[in-house]
């Protein structure tokens, strides 16, 4: 077992042979009742809920390898050998199962069988006991460790700060035992405490913790044993690659290799050529892994949370990668090489290849407009002995130099930075953009009650009752119902309103919180409290609507595929009552025809009134069928199908109508780009489509009247416009007319003119205006009856002047762009005419 991908199989293959059920890494977004990190960042992480006791765990001992993201740690990447953003962390879990003999036994095997590592150079620490928390030493361990053949100068009880873990607040908790290895006496600081945990230097490298769950926390600060003693490890694989291929550093394990050579040979510097260079490859080696993770995982570039984390590093790599003469873009070359070292161990780089390619190139994209600006108004700030507050802020707002970045170089320079002043300014800046965002509310009911069951698939008014209250400011309280009909905002669906009443009070739905399948809801009003019998409420007005929508942005996404191709893939949505906003992955504008022919495709799904048929399935059945997932979308075992038999299938939470008749019309209001090869459809369904339409169609009818006047008043004397045209043939009673500098309206004026006044049955008349040709076929309806038809023949001449046409039977007109045509156009309708009197 040498390399890390051996490794990481290894691992989940002898913990599989021991009897736990191998689990798939989670997102690198948390859950959304997980407010503990903004990215996971520990391979427990998503197994909490069950640590918690809040779900049951999928099998009583797992196993899984979970990518993981270490925010804090940004800034540092590059400077070390070691620190490290993204990582992956193998874990074995046992809810309830065995307990600390167990665990120490399988490490042991693992360790020596498997990564046959020298058991002279493991050392072990275990928790020294603490006062404060009326624990002894954890003997059991000790015991354990001597047990397995580990001498006991090579157990070292470390104190609670190292050696106890706990979520950081009332919870489970329990001391927890940590695996080093020894680089040897030689690397270490030699002093006589040079002991696993030292601080001064670097010969023990921490690799496997194993945390023995015992207690529960209270909030007094009393611990009680937990009903079920749990495990939770935490093998570093990047470390542990380290340990096995005994190279100085983890870049230099093989798992970086690929990335570490890209890197050279785009930038034409090799790692450890120079500072710069040993710190620009590590920071690209990292950033681009946490990158391509980040963006396969759907978070995308922003200013706030997590999107901001993925702009820090974006920048953070391109000014590196500029540093060292990469010529830009590089990111997405970058990313490619992630993908290729990574992809079959995380086949969801693979899937949303293009996706993070597109995202990588936007962003490095915006990002060097920016920096060039950004580098000149920072040298000039650094002409002064240290970086101002101001000019910090202003490269940030205004620039979109990240304040790390600003650190960062002024560092370089042993420059400082007025903070103070800085900070003040940011301040000042969020307060600004929070008094115009909208207000948010967290979870605060979580365990106060049980789960609410969420009935509006089928209803959307219910009696039910108030399980949980909690008073909030400005008038405003949050609860949980037993059942609600509430849909909270999910899947581009928004949030429900509506109110809940009794005995003559009322209060109206401000938001509702979607926590997974539960839910908690903010209302305005007084009057309410836990235990009170109400009768919640959502317009039918208001869900109707929204449900047209929704299942309309299913049959658009369909449609869209079918139109423009299998490259499109949905990017965001927004359904709502008054319209739906569909965003979708496509590099150029819809033309016209593919506008109607999307909006025709749609419509005629309605007309057929089509059922929408929903079920529930497994995810990896739903897979097989085919169904739509949605990129950036986390889902659960057991998926919710929304399906419209024969034409689409997408996995969804939202609400929809029972028939695709119901969505009644569908109109697309608006089509644009919304950058970084992504479009943006707006569109109307039901009510909303019917107003729309009728109001286009009062508008052209006002149209048609104005044009009408002005064409009148535009008719003047042939010498002032320059206009003239001549009658150059006749065939049975239809003239042929050469004109020039007439075309449109006035164009079919002459025709209708030249009809009346040479008292023919029809006139082709072709002309050149402004170098371009025209042609108009003006025929009575007698000519028709006699098998002549307008818009068939100017389709014919059409040819004949390098363009088309269309019209009526009687009037047809043509437009092109060869004007030396007109002249076999005239000859060609000659022929025509003839052809088609005589038979
Ligand atoms: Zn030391
Ligand atoms: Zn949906």
């Amino acid at each position: 077992m040498r390399t890390t991908a051996e490794i990481r199989e290894g691992f989940l293959t002898f913990f599989e042979s021991k009897g736990h059920l191998r689990r798939p890494s989670a997102s690198l977004i948390p859950r959304a009742d997980d407010r503990s990190t903004l990215l996971t960042s520990a391979g427990m992480q998503p197994q909490m809920p069950y640590f918690l006791g809040r779900e049951p765990p999928p099998a009583p001992t797992t196993c899984t390898c979970q990518k993981c993201f270490r925010t804090p740690d940004i800034d540092e990447v590059g400077l070390d050998t070691f620190h490290l953003t993204f990582f992956e962390m193998l874990g074995n879990f046992s809810f309830g199962e065995y307990f600390k003999e167990g665990a120490i036994e399988f490490a042991k095997e693992f360790m020596l069988e498997h990564l046959k590592l020298d058991w002279n150079r493991l050392w072990a620490s275990v928790h020294a006991g603490d006062p404060e928390l009326k624990l002894g030493p954890d003997e059991v361990a000790i015991s354990l460790w001597e047990k397995a053949g580990m001498p006991p100068e090579r157990i070292v009880p470390l104190p609670s700060s190292e050696n106890f873990w706990w979520v950081g607040g009332p919870g489970p908790c329990g001391p927890d035992s940590e695996i080093y290895y020894d680089w040897g006496e030689e690397v270490g600081c030699g002093e006589p405490d040079c002991l696993p945990g030292c601080t001064r230097c670097e010969r023990f490298l921490e690799f496997w913790n194993l945390v023995f769950m015992s207690y529960e926390l209270h909030a007094d600060g009393t611990l009680t044993p937990l009903p079920k003693q749990n495990i939770d490890t935490g093998l570093g694989l990047e470390r542990t690659a380290r340990i096995v291929q005994d190279v100085p550093s983890v870049y230099d394990t093989d798992g970086y290799q690929l990335i570490m050579q890209w890197i050279a040979s785009r930038s034409g510097v090799a790692y450890g050529d120079s500072e710069d260079a040993t710190k620009a490859h590590r920071v690209l080696a990292d950033h681009g892994r946490g990158m391509t993770f980040l963006v396969g995982d759907g978070v995308t570039p922003s200013n706030e949370g997590r999107g901001y984390v993925l702009r820090r590093i974006i920048r953070r790599a391109a000014q590196h990668g500029l540093r060292i003469g990469m010529e830009t873009p590089f990111l997405p070359g970058l990313a490619d090489t992630v993908i290729e070292q990574m992809g079959a161990a995380y086949p969801e780089l693979v899937e949303h290849r293009r996706e993070i390619s597109d995202v990588l190139a936007a962003e490095e994209a915006r990002f060097a407009e920016t920096l060039e600006r950004g580098m000149s108004l920072f040298e000039e700030a650094a002409a002064h002995d240290s970086i101002s507050g101001d000019d910090a802020f202003t490269l940030q707002a205004t620039y979109g130099f990240p304040i790390e970045l600003t650190r960062e170089l002024a560092r370089e320079r042993a420059l400082g930075i007025n903070e103070e002043e800085y900070t003040r300014l940011m301040e000042e800046h969020r307060e600004i953009s929070r008094q115009t965002g909208s207000v948010s509310f967290g979870v605060r009911l979580v365990g106060a009650a049980p789960k609410t069951e969420f009935v509006g698939y089928e209803r959307t008014e219910v009696e039910t009752a108030i399980t949980a209250y909690e008073d909030l400011d400005d008038g405003l309280f949050q609860i949980k119902l037993e059942r609600s009909p509430f849909y909270p905002a999910g899947g581009g669906q928004v949030a429900d309103v509506g109110y809940i009443e009794k005995e003559g009070v009322r209060a109206d739905l401000v938001n509702a919180i979607r926590l997974d399948d539960d839910q908690e809801l903010v209302f305005r009003g007084t009057g309410f409290a836990a235990g009170d019998r109400v009768r919640a409420v959502v317009p039918w007005n208001v869900r109707f609507p929204t449900m047209a929508n929704h299942t309309a942005t299913h049959l658009l996404h369909k449609a869209l595929q079918e139109v423009l191709g299998d490259h499109v893939r949905q990017a965001g949505s927004a359904v709502r009552p008054d319209k739906l906003r569909f965003d979708f992955t496509h590099p150029q504008a819809l033309t016209h025809e593919q506008r109607v022919e999307v909006e025709s495709r749609v419509n005629e799904r309605i007309f057929e009134n089509l059922p929408v048929r929903i079920f529930e399935t497994p995810l990896e059945e739903a897979r097989n069928l085919g169904a739509m997932m949605l990129f950036g979308e986390k889902y659960g075992d057991v998926v919710r199908v929304v399906e419209v038999p024969g034409y689409s299938r997408e996995l969804c939470g939202g609400t929809h109508v029972r028939s695709t008749a119901e969505i009644g019309a569908f109109s697309i209001l608006s089509e644009g780009s919304v950058g970084s090869g992504a479009r943006r459809i707006e569109a109307l369904t039901s009510g909303e489509a019917f107003a729309w339409l009728h109001e286009r169609a009062r508008e052209s009818e006002e149209l048609r009247a104005e044009l009408e006047r002005v064409r009148k008043e535009a008719k003047r004397p042939r010498a002032e416009t320059g206009a003239d045209f001549q009658v150059v043939d006749r065939v049975d009673g239809v003239v042929l007319v050469q004109a020039t500098a007439l075309k449109g309206g006035p164009l079919r004026d002459l025709s209708d003119r030249l009809r009346k006044q040479e008292k023919a049955d029809g006139v082709i008349v072709a002309s050149v205006d402004d170098g371009k040709p025209y042609l108009v076929v003006n025929f009575d309806e007698s000519l028709v009856g006699r098998g002549l038809d307008a818009t068939q023949l100017v389709r014919e001449l059409g040819k004949h002047i390098g363009g088309g046409g269309g019209g009526r039977p009687t009037l047809a007109e043509a437009g092109g762009k060869n004007p030396d045509g007109v002249g076999d156009a005239l000859a060609a309708g000659k022929q025509a005419v003839a052809a088609a009197l005589s038979a």
